[in-house]
């Protein structure tokens, strides 16, 4: 069994906030884990983060992780037609590849695992190999196109149940039964995301934060850390294969 660990690297909560703490608190701490474990991950990066903050992108890239796209600033790119799509994805991968100093990206992540139709046909275009944003299997077919070869690496959207205390028990088991499987979290899940979301301007985002959205700040924090240590302790242990995406295309 083969595990790809994966995190989109954007602000808190886009759309509804502007702040970077999970950046700032809980990327290290994942490195950390990641480092402990000498397991490599697989590094969604949105343009806007490479421009605020260069320094958290080189610091993965300094410790050996896979970096890829997600988008100039995490927009809906479902809502867009192909032109304005194309555009940004371009920008997105040139403005990651100069900062950092890479050579290519290869592997792409739709912002909200929203993904327009025409997807693979801008990823070929761009030199992209790989895409990370359709959950559903049943769903390929129709973003397949004739000529186009991009491999797509279904995410398990995980982060609600990685930390929901009954589903957790539940997740395990059923992802025991995979060959491969793509996780997905974010560096503000490593911080206090109760706080961050009560301190928010505007009494109707909080609500529709709080009140609506549990899985925006349930079991965050320590509690995700110390599950996180215990995940990746238990899968060491029983000598799981962890993976970046693009081990798995080259
Ligand atoms: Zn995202």
């Amino acid at each position: 069994m083969k595990i790809a660990l994966t995190f989109d690297i954007e602000r808190d909560i886009p759309h509804f906030s502007d702040t970077y703490f999970g950046l700032k608190f809980g990327l290290l701490k994942i490195l950390d884990l990641l480092d402990d474990f000498n397991i490599k991950a697989t590094f969604f990066c949105t343009g806007n983060v490479v421009e605020h903050h260069p320094e958290y992108i080189r610091l993965i890239k300094s410790k050996k992780h896979e970096i890829s796209c997600h988008g100039l600033n995490h927009e809906r790119l479902n809502h867009l037609d192909f032109k304005k799509c194309q555009d940004l994805i371009y920008r997105n991968k040139k403005l990651i590849e100069k900062s950092c100093g890479l050579p290519e990206i290869i592997g792409f992540r739709a912002p909200y695992l929203k993904p327009p139709k025409f997807l693979f046909k801008i990823l070929d275009n761009l030199g992209f190999k790989y895409d990370s944003s359709i959950v559903s299997p049943k769903k390929l077919k129709y973003y397949k196109h004739n000529k186009v070869q991009i491999q797509e690496f279904h995410p398990l959207n995980s982060n609600f149940f990685f930390r929901f205390p009954l589903s957790y028990p539940i997740f395990r088991k059923w992802i025991s039964k995979k060959d491969l499987v793509i996780l997905y979290f974010h560096p503000w899940e490593a911080i206090n995301m109760k706080k961050v979301l009560l301190n928010q301007k505007g009494a109707l985002n909080i609500f529709k934060n709080f009140i609506f959205r549990p899985d925006r700040w349930l079991n965050t924090g320590n509690k995700f850390i110390r599950r996180f240590n215990n995940f990746l302790r238990d899968a060491v242990l029983k000598k799981i294969d962890f993976v970046t995406l693009n081990q798995l295309i080259l």
